[in-house]
């Protein structure tokens, strides 16, 4: 089987054309380092990002905050995971890195802050 690819190790983005069977990568063409060849291994046989989304925040001048998992998690696992963080609600103060979920869906990665939102007083 062949499929285009690219490569998003790295800002270059090279175009990975890339030959295999059901087993194994057999040939990487238009990877300018060997980062590419292992990316399009890994993007092959078991593709993963790193989610970014927002969650709901209360007592926080906005009402989202903008969250990542800290690191990058199956594709498979990524539905799931979005349906969690829709789910999850917050009090303010929170702090840039705070982890919001820990091992989020059973997926190894932690769901954290990506910004400090301090608390706000509201005068009614
Ligand atoms: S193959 Fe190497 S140079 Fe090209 S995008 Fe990937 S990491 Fe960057």
């Amino acid at each position: 089987m062949k499929k285009t690819i690219i490569c998003i190790s790295c800002p270059l983005g090279c175009n990975l054309a890339v030959e295999y069977n059901n087993k194994a990568i057999i040939r990487v063409l238009g990877n300018a380092c060997n980062r590419g060849a292992k990316y399009a291994g890994k993007e092959i046989f078991s593709p993963e990002r790193v989610v970014t989304s927002t969650v709901k925040i209360m007592g926080a001048r906005v009402p989202l905050l903008s969250v990542k998992t800290d690191c990058s998690v199956s594709k498979e696992k990524m539905f799931d995971i979005m349906k969690q963080i829709f789910k999850i609600q917050i009090e303010a103060p929170i702090n840039r890195g705070s982890i919001i979920c820990k091992n989020i869906c059973g997926s190894g990665a932690n769901l954290v802050a990506t910004r400090t939102l301090d608390k706000t007083t509201q005068i009614r």
